[in-house]
């Protein structure tokens, strides 16, 4: 059993922390939303009075925070003043590279063992303990990292120093944006093209289209029973949080001097999106705009 100190217990965090709880070991939680901390009281969680009680006598300690200014803050106010010596410190949130980095170097100089270890998954595979992680960190604590995340994982990989965890994040869902982008605007044509859906699905599902977008999460409703176009784009990942990654990864490009015209595009697409009122739908809803059945004016 270990004892676990979980910071934001938001939409992800509160079915993280109860896979912990459930793992069997002692989770003292805190968020400042009162009703997240009921919800986490009654998954299990022992819900502290403040973060700083949190971390008191934690041997790990997550956070899973909306932005990097919130884990700047978490850390610099509580975690680093607080927490054990020999505490483990894996922040979760999906944040810029640099304040992971700033993060992992304050860590290191009060002579902690950080990961910045974003996930892949939305809050089914939080609840389901089914996330992939992407650890930037140490080498040599990857082990240590990697046991303490597994009741939340089904994979976990190290994808470099600190601050690789955000980059590897980052740079899967710009891909992940544009190829979506690209399916849905393929199906749009497909239909002026009086080409049934049905049969372009099956043709380049076959074909070098072939991608993740189309085959296992198909825009397009019908296909692919398990994606969200079956649900009226309900749950899945929404579209304000592909928008969030896309933002983060334009920062980075301009940052590190890299060309990344074709996210651009899926951030201004997504921008859009999310002005019609699409932010809180799946991402792969953008598939209604693109066929003009949303009014961009
Ligand atoms: P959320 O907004 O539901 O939860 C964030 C929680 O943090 C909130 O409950 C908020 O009250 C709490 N919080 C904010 N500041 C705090 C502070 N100073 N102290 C304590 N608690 C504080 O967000 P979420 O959907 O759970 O996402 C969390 C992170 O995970 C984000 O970085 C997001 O990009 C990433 N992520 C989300 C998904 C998803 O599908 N929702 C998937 C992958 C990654």
């Amino acid at each position: 059993m270990t004892r676990v100190a979980f910071i934001g217990l938001g939409n992800m965090g509160s079915g993280m922390a109860a896979i912990q709880v459930k793992a069997g070991h002692t989770v003292r939680a805190f968020d400042l939303s009162e009703a997240a901390l009921a919800k986490a009281a009654a998954a299990g969680c022992v819900s502290a009075a403040s973060a700083v009680e949190a971390v008191a006598d934690a041997e790990v300690v997550f956070t899973m925070l909306p932005a990097g200014q919130h884990v700047r803050e978490v850390y610099a106010e509580t975690v680093l003043a607080n927490a054990p010596a020999g505490a483990l410190l894996i922040d979760c949130s999906t944040i810029d590279v640099e304040s992971a980095r700033f993060v992992a170097l304050q860590a290191r100089s009060k002579g902690f063992r950080f990961a910045d270890a974003p996930v892949s998954g939305g809050t089914a595979a939080a609840e389901a303990g089914t996330l992939a992680f992407m650890l930037g960190c140490d080498e040599a604590d990857f082990t240590a990292f990697e046991a303490a995340i597994a009741p939340m994982s089904r994979t976990t990989l190290r994808a470099g120093d600190h601050g690789a965890g955000q980059a590897a994040k980052i740079c899967n869902n710009m891909v992940l944006g544009i190829s979506m982008i690209g399916v849905c605007e393929a199906f749009a044509l497909a239909e002026k093209l009086g080409l049934e859906a049905d049969r372009f699905f099956e043709i380049s599902s076959k074909s070098s289209g072939q991608c993740w977008s189309l085959t296992s999460y198909c825009p397009w409703p019908g296909p692919v029973p398990a994606a969200p176009s079956n649900r009226n784009y309900e749950g899945g990942f929404a579209t304000s949080m592909m928008l969030k990654d896309l933002k983060l990864a334009q920062e980075a490009a301009a940052r590190a001097g890299a060309a990344a015209p074709l996210g651009a595009t899926a951030e201004g697409l997504y921008a859009l999106f999310d002005r019609l009122g699409g932010g809180d739908r799946d991402f792969s809803a953008i598939l209604e705009m693109m066929r003009g059945r949303i009014d961009a004016a």
